[in-house]
């Protein structure tokens, strides 16, 4: 029987990679993981909470260098995403978590943006691209990436927040999702996974965006296909 029809609405790409890739990148790149087997990384994967899960994250996260392993990394999960019945992912990505390593957000975007563009081809996929904001840095941070990605707004369709929820409230990048939204953006947050509903912004609280949805305690979420979209129409 094949699979259920699906939409992807709640997915880091940093999140899909798993442990077979993750050491094929070290290896190209020559980076060392903090794991001596593919078993043992795997083993990892059963975090206890959301600050487990982000160390693993992040740990891993460092094998991805170059434009050609952001486009590896996405096309494995749109390979792994077609067997099992998606038919259209808004992808979130962490330009952050990779300036801060020294890779250039150009390659950030043209890698996962060339696996992109051929989704609709070569896996029957349609996809939106999200950019996050970390929320545990600043908003002067969160600017500086904006502004580094405007050669490349036309590949995304959103703006979105990640990361450490507690302490780091949705007001504080009011000024960045205003941008973001004269810039013809979609604004969407989600939170949930420690802090309160209210991480997720309320309008009340700043016309500048909105929030969509609610729900960071999963992985992934998945809807029925056609019919979902966070993003909604552009
Ligand atoms: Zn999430």
């Amino acid at each position: 029987m094949p699979p259920i029809p699906t939409a992807e609405l709640h997915l880091h790409i940093e999140g899909t990679l798993e442990p077979d890739l993750a050491f094929a990148l070290a290896e190209r790149n020559g980076v060392e993981l903090p794991f001596a087997t593919q078993e043992e990384l795997r083993a990892a994967y059963s975090f206890g909470d959301l600050q487990d899960f982000l160390d693993l994250y992040y740990a891993l996260m460092t094998v991805l260098r170059t434009e050609d392993d952001f486009a590896d990394l996405t096309k494995a999960y749109l390979a792994r995403a077609r067997e099992q019945g998606v038919r259209h992912a808004e992808i979130f990505f962490d330009p952050q978590a990779h300036t801060a390593r020294g890779v250039e957000i150009d390659t950030v975007i043209r890698g996962i943006g060339r696996a992109l563009d051929a989704a609709p081809r070569a896996y029957g996929i349609t996809t939106r691209l999200i950019m996050c904001f970390l929320r545990d840095e600043s908003a002067e941070s969160a600017l500086a990436t904006f502004e580094a990605a405007r050669p490349h707004l036309d590949r995304i369709a959103a703006v979105g927040l990640d990361s450490a929820e507690v302490g780091n409230p949705p007001s504080k990048f009011r000024e960045v999702y205003a941008l973001a939204r004269q810039a013809g953006l979609k604004c969407v947050a989600h939170a949930g996974r420690r802090g309160r509903p209210r991480m997720c912004g309320r309008r009340s609280t700043s016309s500048a965006w909105t929030a969509s949805t609610t729900g960071c305690g999963a992985w992934r979420t998945r809807r029925w296909w056609p019919g979902w979209s966070r993003t909604g129409p552009r």
